[in-house]
């Protein structure tokens, strides 16, 4: 209700948000959530929550006419296709050098991506979080975040045998052959569910092409997991289609909270304030970056300090697809979650998840995702004649990313006698240099933050989510931040409520 007044409140539904909303009300706190998405709980008239991935409709994306698909062609031709404008799923967010993939909704990233669930190398951490104590992160909040996510392992007698994975094994044999050490991938996908999909004893998801419109079955999505729990307290109430603009210092240490209500078209249909005494920036990298830029800049929370927008990197996403010989086919079935990848960090900088493509037909692709150590860190900054926040990066600071999955794939193409896919993203372009599915940083922990997510300058205001970490993970994100949401949270239920 408009001028009410509550505990806690979290923006956003992703995966910071959901750890914080459930702790906090196991705590005794109560908390509303506000989430610009849908709730994605009802089906459509197909009977379905969520579209396909091949029949992308009003559902897949948010606020488009057309679709923007991160492989945007197939055999060199443009597959972009016109669609309703509708508060859907997935958000190609465009800035001026990278497109910035995000899911929307109850759930957030949880609703659209791959679900791979992977933990940092111990060695590696260090350049992941410096300020944060190794020890405890592996003892306690890692092995808390995939216990809460329900991260598992394909099992691999079944991977070694099943069609929907002939594409897993050719990456298998091929990074093998090469000798780079091939690591099977954990995920939030319930296995034994896929399993009955091959038996054709449920219904089909991840091996019908479900992914990155949502799944309908099987995936291990926030909504079932976190967010599912803490329902479960009584203590958590979620607003979904609401979208915060405004979070203000109040009188008695408490906050102005500023909340957009939209319809599925994008129009505001109504605008309420309301007062709580924390209010947690659980937006996604993107979304508590501009938050807290525009809110700096426009004089609302002027005492945030000048770390705040800074230190946004992509986690060194680059895309590639290799063209097989006719002898060595990756499957007309194949299962859209990936389940394995190519180690190369130590030597090459680059880690490639050896990813599907659930066309229906056989592309005698070899398709992947490199997570690579790239260097560079962009900005978000306050444009005040154009009235948004801007992001620095430019496409060229890819360049170091592409050199470091070539590590990995030119010699795999020289040992195979292989060539790379050209068709995937243009006409006669490699490299799928554009976009990134893993934003991070923003607000970063330690600098724009104290070591917990406590934004400096406002007693109450925190940071939960992927804007604190620096710009790379060196492996898929969300379990670390799913960690780190879990070490902080139980620092300021111990020392701030
Ligand atoms: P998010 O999960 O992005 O949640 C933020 C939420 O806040 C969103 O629901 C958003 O709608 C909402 N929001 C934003 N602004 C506002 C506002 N002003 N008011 C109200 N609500 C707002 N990671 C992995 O680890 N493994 C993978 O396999 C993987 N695959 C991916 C595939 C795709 C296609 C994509 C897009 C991402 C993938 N990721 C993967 C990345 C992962 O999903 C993200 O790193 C993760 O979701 C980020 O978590 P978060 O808590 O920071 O924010």
């Amino acid at each position: 209700a408009p001028g009410a007044h509550v505990s806690a409140l979290v923006i956003g539904t992703g995966y910071g948000g959901a750890v914080a909303a459930l702790r906090l009300a196991q705590a005794g706190v109560d908390v509303h959530m506000i989430e610009m998405g849908m709730a994605w709980d009802t089906p459509g008239s197909d009977g379905k929550i969520f579209c396909n991935t091949r029949e992308p409709d009003y559902r897949s994306y948010w606020l488009r006419t057309r679709t923007k698909a991160p492989l945007n062609y197939f055999l060199g031709f443009p597959i972009d296709r016109d669609i309703p404008r509708h508060t859907g799923v997935l958000d190609a967010e465009e800035f001026g050098g990278i497109t910035v993939y995000q899911g929307r909704g109850v759930g957030g990233g949880s609703l659209v991506n791959g679900g791979m669930a992977v933990t940092p190398k111990r060695e590696n951490f260090g350049s992941v979080l410096p300020s944060v104590n190794a020890d405890e992160m592996y003892n306690v909040y890692y092995p808390r975040a995939n216990a809460g996510l329900g991260v598992a392992t394909i099992d691999p007698a079944w991977f070694d045998t099943t069609p929907y994975y002939q594409y897993g094994r050719v990456g298998r044999k091929h990074a093998q052959r090469s000798g780079f050490p091939f690591v099977f991938v954990p995920d939030v996908y319930d296995w034994d569910y896929m399993k009955q999909e091959e038996a054709g004893t449920v219904t089909k998801s991840a091996l019908a092409g479900e992914i990155l419109y949502g799944n309908n079955h099987g995936k291990k999505t926030l909504q079932k997991t976190y967010l599912a729990r803490a329902k479960a307290t009584g203590r958590v109430t979620i607003s979904p289609l609401h979208k915060v603009t405004s979070v203000a210092p109040a009188s008695g240490g408490r906050y102005t909270v500023t909340i957009e209500q939209i319809d599925t078209t994008g129009n505001v249909t109504t605008t309420k304030t309301v007062t709580a005494d924390r209010v947690f920036f659980a937006a996604g990298s993107v979304g508590t970056s501009k938050l807290l830029v525009r809110l700096k800049a426009t004089g609302v929370l002027p005492s945030l300090n000048g770390e705040v927008g800074k230190g946004w990197g992509d986690n060194g996403n680059v895309m590639c697809g290799r063209a097989n010989h006719l002898w060595d086919p990756t499957g007309s079935l194949q299962s859209a979650i990936p389940c394995c990848g190519i180690d190369n960090w130590a030597a090459g900088g680059a880690f490639a998840e050896v990813a599907p493509l659930p066309t229906g037909i056989e592309t005698f692709a070899s398709f992947y995702l490199s997570i690579t150590r790239n260097p560079n860190r962009a900005q978000f900054s306050w444009n005040a004649a154009a009235g948004k926040v801007e992001l620095n990066w430019q496409t060229a600071w890819k360049q170091p990313s592409i050199a470091m999955a070539k590590t990995i794939f030119d010699k795999i193409n020289s040992k195979e006698g292989t060539i790379y896919r050209t068709d995937l993203f243009g006409v006669y372009k490699i490299w799928g240099d554009h976009l990134t599915y893993h934003p991070l940083g923003g607000a970063v922990l330690n600098k724009a933050t104290d070591n917990y997510g406590r934004l400096h300058g406002y007693p109450g205001l925190y940071v939960i989510d992927g804007s604190l970490i620096p710009g790379n993970t060196t492996v898929n994100p969300f379990v670390t931040i799913t960690a780190l949401a879990e070490r902080n949270i139980e620092q300021i239920i111990a020392t701030d409520l």
